[in-house]
C-alpha cells in the first residue's frame, strides 16, 4: 500500500461501513467508532463467496473486460474502499459488487455501489449511468440505476454517517429480523439496552 492508500484508509470513510451506516446505525458506530468485530454465519458466507475475488485481477470475457477488486477515493466526498469488480462494457464502465444473499431492494447496498460509482467517476472523470449486485443467493443479478435520487440519498448518508461517528452511540433499531442476523447481537444487547431505556 502506497503512503498515499495509506493516509486515505486514516482519514476517509469506508465505503464499507456506509453499507452498515444504512443497515443500522448503532452498528456503525459499534464497528466504525468502537472497532468492535464479531463473525457469524452471513459473515464467514460472504468471506467465503468472495475468496474468487478478492484479489486484484484482470480477466476478459467475451467482450467484457473485468477489473477485479478496483480501489478507489473520492476526495470530494472523503470515501474510500474497494469495489468487488469494474466491468469494461462497449465503452461504459459497471461497478460490480457481489452479495450473498438474496436480490431485493437492500438499499445499504445500493448506497455502498453508488458511492463506489461516484468515487469512480470521480477517479475516471466520466458519468456511470448503473452498477449491478449479483446477488449468490438467488443467483440474480440487479441493475441499480443512479438516478438523481439515489446519489443524493447516497451524499446524505456520507455526511450522516460522518456526523454520527463523532457523536454518542445510537440506540438499537426497531427491526428485530435485523437483529437477528446481525453478527454483533451479543455486543449491542438491543432487547436488554432497550428495556433499560424504558424504565424510568
Ligand atoms: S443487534 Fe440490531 S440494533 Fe444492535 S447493532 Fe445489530 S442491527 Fe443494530
Amino acid at each position: 500500500m502506497t503512503d498515499n492508500c495509506l493516509l486515505i484508509t486514516e482519514t476517509y470513510l469506508p465505503l464499507a461501513y456506509l453499507n452498515a451506516w444504512e443497515y443500522c446505525p448503532r452498528r456503525f458506530y459499534l464497528e466504525y467508532v468502537l472497532g468492535e468485530f464479531q463473525t457469524n454465519e452471513h459473515i464467514i458466507l460472504g468471506n467465503h463467496l468472495h475468496r474468487n475475488i478478492n484479489e486484484e485481477n484482470v480477466i476478459q470475457e467475451g467482450d467484457t473486460r473485468i477489473h477485479q477488486q478496483q480501489w478507489v477515493w473520492s476526495d470530494r466526498l472523503l470515501v474510500s474502499g474497494i469495489i468487488d469488480a469494474v466491468e469494461e462494457r462497449k465503452g461504459n464502465l459497471i461497478p460490480v459488487e457481489y452479495k450473498k444473499g438474496k436480490m431485493a431492494k437492500h438499499l445499504n447496498d445500493h448506497f455502498q455501489l453508488c458511492a463506489a460509482a461516484l468515487c469512480l467517476e470521480e477517479r475516471m472523470g466520466k458519468s456511470i449511468a448503473y452498477g449491478e449486485i449479483f446477488y449468490h443467493a438467488n443467483r440474480r443479478r440487479q441493475q441499480v440505476n443512479f438516478t438523481p435520487q439515489l446519489r443524493q440519498m447516497t451524499e446524505d448518508a456520507i455526511l450522516a454517517a460522518r456526523a454520527a461517528s463523532t457523536g454518542g452511540m445510537p440506540p438499537p433499531i426497531e427491526q428485530s429480523k435485523k437483529c437477528q442476523a446481525c453478527s454483533l447481537q451479543s455486543i449491542c444487547l438491543p432487547v436488554e439496552v432497550k428495556q433499560l431505556m424504558k424504565e424510568p
